[in-house]
C-alpha cells in the first residue's frame, strides 16, 4: 500500500472514496512522512509493544504502526472511515479496527484481551476538541500504560509541561505531572495536514511514572482542590478553595493550613507545586 505520509497519496485516497472531513470530529489528517518517523522514534515502538490508536482516520500512522509493533488496536468514531481503513491496511494482520467513540470504551477490558492487561503504549494524533477528557481518562480510569505519545495543540503541550508561576499553568499540568513525565519533542506546523488546522501543534510524550512523583492521601480529594484553586484563577488561593460549595471549607481552616505550610494567606493557586497541592489536600 503507498505511503499515506505523502500528500498525494492521500489526497488519491480521499477523492477514490469521496470521503467528506467532519469538522465535529476534529479531523486534520497528517501528511508529513518527517513528522511520522519523528513520533515513531519519540514512542520508541518495538516489535514487542501493543500500541493504542486513537483515531487513525485514513490509516496513515496506523502503517507505521503496524510495521513496527507486534500488535495495533486503533478506535476510530467516524464509520465512514471503516471501509476506507479496511482498504489501507489491508496487508497488515496485526492491526485490529474498532469503530467506537474512545470516550465510551472500557480500554481497560481492551488492554486486557489483547496485552493480557500489561501495559500498552498510547500514539495518536489526536482529535483537537477532545484532547484533556481522552488523557485523564486514560490516568484516571487506569488503563495500564507505559506512554503516551499523541500530537496536540501547541498551546496544550505547553499546559501540560509548564511549572509553577507561568500563565499556562493550570489543573492540566499538575494532573499530567502527577502520572507523567511529559516532553515536547516536535513542533508541527498547519502545512503538515490536510485540511490545515488553524492553530500550531506539538508532539508530547508523556512516560507514565510507575508511583506517582508526590505521595497524598487522597488523589480525588487533592484534584478537587486544585479545580477549585484554577477556576478562579484571579482570585486567591483561600478564596477560590472557599467558594467551591462542595469543598465546604471555611476562611479560618485554609488560612490555618497555609500558615501550617509557611505560606502567605494572599498566595495564589497558579504558585504552588504539585507537592504544596499533596501537604494542602493532607491537611485539608
Ligand atoms: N490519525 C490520523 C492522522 O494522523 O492522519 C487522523 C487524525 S485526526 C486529527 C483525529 C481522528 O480522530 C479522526 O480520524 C477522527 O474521526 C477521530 N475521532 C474524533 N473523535 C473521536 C472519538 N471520540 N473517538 C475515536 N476517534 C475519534
Amino acid at each position: 500500500m503507498a505511503n499515506l505520509g505523502i500528500p498525494r497519496n492521500t489526497i488519491e485516497i480521499l477523492q477514490r472514496y469521496h470521503f467528506n472531513f467532519q469538522k465535529k470530529y476534529g479531523q486534520n489528517f497528517l501528511v508529513d512522512v518527517n513528522v511520522l518517523d519523528r513520533i515513531i522514534a519519540a514512542a520508541e515502538i518495538t516489535r514487542e509493544d501493543c500500541v493504542l490508536e486513537i483515531g487513525p482516520g485514513i490509516g496513515t500512522m496506523t502503517q507505521y504502526l503496524a510495521e513496527s509493533a507486534r500488535e495495533v488496536v486503533a478506535v476510530e468514531i467516524d464509520r465512514n472511515l471503516i471501509p476506507i481503513l479496511e482498504d489501507t491496511l489491508s496487508g497488515y494482520d496485526n492491526v485490529t479496527v474498532i469503530n467506537e467513540d474512545i470516550l465510551k470504551l472500557d480500554i481497560r477490558k481492551i488492554v486486557e484481551e489483547r496485552n493480557g492487561g500489561e501495559p500498552v503504549k498510547v500514539v495518536a494524533n489526536l482529535p483537537y476538541y477532545i484532547t484533556t477528557p481522552i488523557i485523564m481518562g486514560l490516568f484516571e480510569s487506569k488503563v495500564p500504560l507505559k506512554s503516551i505519545t499523541i500530537m496536540v495543540q501547541k498551546e496544550v503541550a505547553d499546559r501540560m509541561q509548564v511549572g509553577p508561576g507561568t500563565k499556562d499553568y493550570g489543573a492540566l499540568s499538575l494532573a499530567v505531572q502527577y502520572y507523567a513525565k511529559p516532553e515536547i519533542v516536535a513542533n508541527v506546523p498547519p502545512n503538515c495536514f490536510i485540511p490545515r488546522p488553524n492553530v500550531g501543534s506539538a508532539v508530547i510524550r508523556l512516560t507514565r511514572y510507575d508511583t506517582p512523583t508526590v505521595r497524598v492521601q487522597d488523589e480525588r480529594k487533592m484534584f478537587s482542590l486544585i479545580r477549585a484553586s484554577f477556576n478562579q484563577r484571579r482570585k486567591t488561593l483561600v478564596n477560590g478553595l472557599c467558594n467551591a460549595a462542595e469543598l465546604r471549607l471555611s476562611k479560618e481552616r485554609v488560612t490555618g493550613v497555609l500558615e501550617e505550610m509557611g505560606l502567605p494567606p494572599a498566595i495564589r493557586g497558579e504558585a504552588l507545586t504539585l507537592e504544596q497541592f499533596a501537604r494542602l489536600s493532607d491537611l485539608l
